[in-house]
């Protein structure tokens, strides 16, 4: 959550740090801002996208150093006074923050007890305060300062902090929010994420939690908080332009559906070899022994990444005989912990810098647990910290609502599972075999429901003014109900609830009548009897039936108002075609309504607050 950008260069700083802005407006878009100086310090903030703030810089200036913020408010509501950048009560000090202070309003109470006027809500203004009080006593030493305000603070942070009486250097800091440095040849740039600095530079070196740096056109220092001094690696960066980019598409979204396909190839490639009946994920075999031997599986992850890991749980606990539990991350990091030696943590998250996910990995790691990654974002925290891992492969995913990276979590978790029960012998030889072969067409098969999406245009227009959905699946398809309802809430503000068929007698039952479509998840042959029953449970109080089919299923076809049928694949499979359907629903019913796909309100990619 949230976007920041800094640039020291010879170019004009501005326009880059807009530039950047932009790549990372996905990250959050309630507020933006920039500070840059020339001799003195120029804000420009305000609510809103940072396309207004873009209209605020017209005129120009030369300015070659300087700092901006996308927001996703946490403290304060969404205005001009609290967007980024705050600054000092001398006027010199400007500063940029991802993630929440703690410990704010004691010392805020502190600051004003020496005379200190706030003038914002946010919890960001007391460390452009606090880095000023201690600079007064060393005023040679900016990061000195920031370092000492910093054992002050609790709470997450990534900082960016420009001072006009240092012009020639940008510090940053970074604890829980992610920060990287862009190594550029006489320039250099900071970030959230790499898509900020990609058109300048391939190198980047990533910031550790407690490491603050300066950084200078032509140089950066790495210090620990205890003014330590640090060698870091230098990363090449393997992102194109292209990835990052709409490619004609009107949103993100719609491209991100429609590269399902390439993602999907890209990350079987070089792992499943269909001819051997083999699969090979190179990060995870030395630990083979321990994930095998587990006593039980515990996948920890957060919102889309939450209904991948139930698919994971099926799959596992099918093919690999070992039990497992889905959990939350935010409610596994404050329960009681019962997890550690002997115990397997997999951890699912498209940004891996997901603040809960990441505290929950800590824990169990601490506690003795082996922890796996299941992450997209190369080099991101939880990949780097995290005991071994797979990446998912699925390039970029820049609209908030995840698609293309749930379809490539859900296919690391199969090649995990089915390898892992090759190796345990759970799975036999003939059910591997025809599994890793129809795991090799996927990507041909969904490129079929791609081809054939216009079909969904008809019933996207018919409901897309209905105040609720259900959406009903069970086994496989439990998690895909799941994952649409999820997708329609988020990008369309439609009310929607996904539940497992039968479990609808419990209570959604209730709300069913003429005005509501429910949408049944029926890829799974092994649950279709229960399937159809739970429809005419449907259509006798007047439900409209949505039908998500595999092809032939003429029996829940007849009792459709409307049905799609997905090719015929293995029910273990099945997640990965069905969901393509309600991506496509959501997404024409989000363009009917007019809303804003790629930046649905109050929500924002990457979360990385609690
Ligand atoms: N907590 C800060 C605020 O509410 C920073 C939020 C963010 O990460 O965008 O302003």
């Amino acid at each position: 959550m949230c976007g920041i950008v800094g640039y020291i260069g010879d170019k004009r700083a501005s326009e880059v740090i807009i530039k950047g802005l932009k790549r990372l407006e996905y990250r959050g878009y309630d507020s933006a801002g920039i500070a840059y100086h020339n001799g003195t310090l120029e804000i420009k903030k305000g609510k809103g996208k940072v396309a207004k703030l873009e209209q605020m810089l017209e005129g120009g200036n030369s300015a070659k150093l300087g700092i901006g913020h996308t927001r996703w408010a946490t403290h304060g509501e969404p205005n001009d006074i609290n967007s980024h950048p705050h600054t000092s009560s001398s006027g010199k000090l400007a500063l940029v923050h991802n993630g929440i202070i703690e410990n704010y309003a004691s010392l805020k109470k502190m600051l004003e007890g020496n005379g200190c006027e706030f003038y914002s809500e946010t919890d960001t203004e007391v460390v452009a305060k606090l880095i000023e009080s201690l600079l007064e006593k060393d005023p040679k030493d900016l990061k000195k300062a920031v370092q000492l305000a910093l054992a002050q603070i609790d709470g997450t942070y990534g900082l960016a902090i420009i001072h006009t009486d240092f012009p020639e250097q940008i510090v940053v800091a970074r604890k829980g929010s992610p920060l990287l440095i862009g190594v550029g040849n006489g320039e250099m740039l900071i970030a959230s994420d790499a898509s900020a600095v990609a058109e300048y530079t391939d190198q980047v070196v990533y910031l550790d939690d407690g490491e603050v740096a300066v950084i200078k056109k032509d140089e950066y220092q790495v210090h620990t908080l205890d003014d330590d001094s640090l060698i870091k690696e230098v990363h090449e960066l393997a992102l194109s332009l292209e990835e990052i980019e709409k490619g004609g598409y009107p949103f993100f979204m719609l491209k991100e559906i429609f590269e399902q396909p390439k993602a999907i190839s890209d990350c079987l490639r070089g792992r499943l070899n269909a001819k051997e009946g083999t699969i090979t994920l190179g990060g995870i075999s030395r630990v083979m022994e321990q994930l095998t031997d587990a006593k039980r599986l515990i996948i920890a992850a957060c919102g889309t990444s939450w209904h991948s890991g139930i698919v994971g749980e099926y799959l596992f606990e099918s093919l690999l005989k070992i039990p497992v539990e889905v959990e939350y991350a935010s409610e596994l990091r404050y329960k009681e912990s019962l997890i550690g030696e002997g115990d397997v943590m997999i951890v699912v998250s498209q940004s891996g810098e997901t603040a809960d996910t990441l505290a929950a990995l800590r824990r169990a790691r601490k506690n003795g647990a082996l922890v796996i990654g299941v992450v997209n974002v190369v080099g991101s925290s939880i990949a780097r910290e995290t005991d071994a891992g797979v990446y998912i492969h699925a390039g970029p995913e820049i609209g908030v609502a995840s698609t293309k990276a749930f379809t490539a979590q859900v296919t690391v978790l199969t090649l995990m599972a089915i390898q892992l029960a090759q190796y345990k012998g759970t799975i036999s030889d003939e059910k591997a075999r025809k599994l890793i072969s129809e795991l090799d067409s996927i990507p041909k098969k969904m490129q079929q429901v791609l081809d054939k999406s216009s079909e969904l245009d008809q019933v996207s227009d018919l409901f897309s003014y209905a105040p609720n959905f259900l959406y009903l699946g069970r086994s496989f398809g439990f998690p895909v109900a799941l994952e649409g309802a999820l997708k329609l809430k988020e990008i369309s503000y439609i009310h929607a609830e996904g539940y497992p068929a039968a479990e609808m007698k419990h209570g959604p039952i209730a709300l069913i009548d003429e005005m509501m479509p429910v949408v049944v998840i029926a890829g799974t042959r092994h649950t279709n009897d229960k399937m159809v029953s739970n429809i005419e449970e449907v259509k006798a109080r007047k439900g409209r039936i949505i039908s998500i089919v595999t092809e032939g299923n003429e029996e829940v076809e007849n009792l459709s108002e409307f049905s799609f049928s997905v090719p015929e694949v293995a029910d273990e499979l099945s997640p990965l075609l069905t969901v393509i359907p309600l991506q496509i629903l959501s997404y024409n019913i989000a363009v009917n309504r007019g809303c804003n796909v790629d930046q649905p309100r109050n929500l924002a990619k990457s979360v990385t607050v609690e």
